[in-house]
């Protein structure tokens, strides 16, 4: 994609707080392009979710906002879950704008647990919802996953997270 570059270096001048709070466990296995256990549907087959992240991640898990942002999107009214593709719309989500360019999404959160409307102000690390079961997935997870728009599209950037 010729748009690497210029993703990656957008991407890595920003640093950015980790999606849980500070003293959970992030398991060091979790990849970081791949779902090596999903292999019906691989992030890196789609370069809106290329780079994206499961957090493994129980129903319940405080979801944080990696960095100071508004929301753009908001969903949350969602209880219906599956391992199919027709279930993708029925994931509860949060979009952050992160200004600069930079936005952040954080998918499969509890029906009725997110904490914020549209507009509403997070910084680096406040509580924006939990996690749930919602959407297209096998098991509870955090799907995180960081962008930048290019061409009118979304494309999934590497990140880094630090705490
Ligand atoms: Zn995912």
């Amino acid at each position: 994609m010729s748009h690497d570059a210029d993703i990656a270096r957008i991407a890595a001048r920003f640093g950015l707080a980790l999606p849980v709070p500070v003293g959970r466990p992030f398991p060091a296995h979790v990849p970081l392009s791949v779902q090596p256990d999903d292999p019906k549907f691989p992030h890196f087959a789609n370069p809106v979710m290329r780079y994206a992240v499961d957090y493994d991640a129980a129903p319940g898990t405080p979801v944080c906002a990696i960095r100071a942002g508004t929301v753009i999107y908001v969903k949350a009214d969602s209880d219906r879950y599956g391992y199919e593709q027709t279930f993708a719309d029925d994931a509860n989500l949060v979009c952050l704008d992160h200004g600069g360019g930079l936005y952040s999404e954080y998918i499969h959160l509890a029906k009725g647990r997110v904490f914020g409307g549209l507009g509403a102000r997070f910084g680096a690390g406040e509580i924006i919802g939990e996690t749930g079961l919602s959407g297209c997935m096998s098991d509870a997870h955090l799907h995180l996953n960081v962008f930048v728009i290019a061409d009118g599209a979304p494309y999934s950037v590497p990140f880094t997270l630090q705490g």
